[in-house]
C-alpha cells in the first residue's frame, strides 16, 4: 500500500524533528494535503495507524489539512482556483495552467511532550 509508506517516511522526520527537541512522545501529527495528491484521506489514517505503531508517535493523534488546487496563469500573471478539470484561465481561458498547490503531501508541525 503507497499511503503506508508514505506515511512512514513523514513518521520518520517527524520522530526526527521530535528527537531533536528532546521530546519522548508525538503527541500530533499535523499534515497539509493537497485536493489532487492522489492521497485518499481514509486510507491516510489507516496508513498512519499501521505506521506508528511501536514508534514514539504511537499514541499520537493524525490532524489533516486539505488544501484546494491553486493554478497560476503566466499570460494574466493571475493565481487563480480553477472551475474545473481544465485548469483553465478565468481571464484569457488558457487551459491546463501551472499548478501551484494541491499536489502537497507534507508533514505541516508537530506537537510533541
Ligand atoms: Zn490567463
Amino acid at each position: 500500500m503507497h499511503e503506508v509508506e508514505m506515511m512512514q517516511n513523514i513518521l520518520n522526520i517527524a520522530v526526527n524533528r521530535a528527537e531533536e527537541e528532546g521530546a519522548q512522545h508525538i503527541r500530533l501529527v499535523h499534515m497539509r494535503v493537497g485536493e489532487v495528491s492522489g492521497i485518499v484521506p481514509d486510507s491516510l489514517q489507516l496508513a498512519f495507524d499501521v505506521a506508528k505503531a511501536g514508534t514514539m508517535a504511537e499514541n499520537s493523534r493524525l490532524e489533516i489539512e486539505y488544501l484546494p488546487v491553486r493554478c497560476y496563469c503566466p499570460n494574466c500573471n493571475l493565481e487563480f482556483q480553477p472551475l474545473d478539470q481544465l485548469y483553465q484561465c478565468p481571464q484569457c481561458h488558457q487551459p491546463y495552467c501551472e499548478v501551484r498547490q494541491g499536489k502537497e503531501c507534507e508533514l505541516a508541525f508537530l506537537e510533541v511532550s
